[in-house]
């Protein structure tokens, strides 16, 4: 972006305070990130006074936009009987009964505050469940940030996993498998050799994190079907797609039941909230109705907890944007025919990816190009229209964009992708 001096002086400042100058990796923008100061509705304002048109929101959680109203208002009357008192509240009782009601693969759920800490406790969970060690995860599959799930993709499924990161010890991650997404068959001769060791295969039911990737038709059945008959737990990580494909997630719309379900973004509003879930049975296993440790000082904080209601009242009451935001990336997609590259769609999640066919997998996706990815973010950019910053983030649309803001998003598609 040309221009944005106050944002560049931030970030030169930041660069000296903070790692990269972010508190996050994806936001390090090169040369430099545009610093925001407002979001309202579908829009965002930077600190230079450039009003953009947001499709990344927050990576997810906005699907009903910035500031929304019910939700702030929400935040605001809790605000006033104080915001963290360490015991319980009644406010989770709410949630609970809202999340347990949507979905039928859960009857109670455990609050945490990020994906995180939800995916390493139902990790955590299926093993002292189980008492098995290993996991399988899909490559690309992004899990959140600790050590377990920070393998590197791309490893075959036989292979033992290696870390992604520095500072992950090869001793943690030889306990994570990966398969590619799509693939039954190397996970079929996967567990069919090591099954007895694995625990639980934690997925993304749509892969949300490299595109979106979505599931060719009957692979998640197979996935339950397999799990199911090697006594594998089965967890949905549905932290983008859960009330983002729809009320009652991914689960709900392929019609699989998992073992275990992990939700984020959305079931906070905006602000930090996350949960994992499952019958009974196993969820009576997490501490201190069982074993399995598990803990938080601000797990099920109120503020989090009424902008959560909130915002998943606001989107029982208008259900229908769901079909609303379909039709709206499909007017979108058709944009994007005949440039060269694949769109790909689940209801409001859309990505354009620089290669011919749509992606099936982690392998695929990574094929794209990347330099054209880049070329076509800025010239989006500069029309006023934030996307993810990667070939790889799904880009997320929002009850607050308007019928307009959709047909500017199309006419710039077409543009940038023709120049
Ligand atoms: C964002 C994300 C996470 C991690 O959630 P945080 O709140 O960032 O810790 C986990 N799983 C999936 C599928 C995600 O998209």
């Amino acid at each position: 972006m040309n221009n944005c001096e106050k944002s560049r002086e931030y970030y030169t400042t930041a660069r000296e305070l903070m790692p990269g100058g972010v508190s996050s990796p994806v936001r390090a923008i090169q040369p430099y990130p545009f610093y925001t100061v407002r979001g309202s509705g579908s829009r965002i304002y930077t600190a230079d006074g450039i009003e953009l048109i947001d499709c990344c929101g927050a990576y997810g959680p906005l699907i009903l936009g910035h500031a929304c109203k019910p939700v702030g208002d929400a935040i605001v009357a809790a605000l006033d009987d104080g915001w963290l008192y360490g015991t319980p509240t009644p406010a989770e009782i709410d949630l609970a009964q809202i999340l347990i009601a949507d979905h039928p693969s859960i009857e109670m759920v455990r609050f945490v505050t990020t994906g995180s800490e939800a995916t390493m406790a139902a990790i955590r969970l299926a093993r002292g469940y189980t008492g098995k060690s290993d996991i399988i995860k899909t490559e690309g599959g992004f899990h959140g940030a600790h050590d377990g799930v920070l393998v590197q993709a791309g490893s075959g499924c036989t292979t033992l996993g290696q870390p992604d990161s520095a500072g992950v010890l090869s001793d943690i991650v030889r306990h994570t498998r990966q398969v590619p997404y799509n693939d039954t068959e190397s996970l079929v001769s996967l567990v069919e050799k090591s099954g007895e060791e694995v625990a639980a295969m934690i997925l993304e039911p749509v892969m949300g994190n490299i595109g979106p990737v979505l599931p060719k038709p009957g692979y998640l059945q197979e996935v339950r079907k397999i799990t199911a008959e090697h006594d594998i737990l089965l967890i949905f990580d549905e932290v983008i797609t859960g009330y983002r494909v729809g009320i009652g997630g991914a689960q709900k719309l392929f019609g699989v039941m998992p073992d275990i379900t992990t939700l984020g973004k959305i079931i906070g509003g905006g602000l930090p909230l996350s949960a994992f879930g499952g019958n009974r049975k196993i969820m009576e296993h997490i501490a201190p109705a069982g074993p399995v440790y598990q803990a938080g000082t601000f797990s099920g904080n109120p503020l989090s907890l009424a902008a959560g209601v909130a915002a998943l009242r606001e989107i029982h009451a208008r259900k229908e944007m769901y079909s609303l935001l379909d039709k709206a990336t499909t007017v979108i997609g058709e944009s994007c025919q005949g440039k060269g590259g694949s769109f790909v769609k689940l209801g409001s999640m859309f990505k354009f990816f620089f290669r011919t066919s749509a992606p099936e997998n982690y392998a695929q996706a990574k094929e794209s190009d990347t330099t054209k990815f880049r070329a076509f973010w800025e010239k989006m950019l500069e029309k006023g229209i934030f996307l993810p910053p990667s070939q790889f983030e799904t880009n997320f649309l929002s009850a607050a964009h308007s019928d307009s803001d959709v047909e500017y998003l199309s006419s710039a598609y077409a543009s940038c992708l023709s120049a």
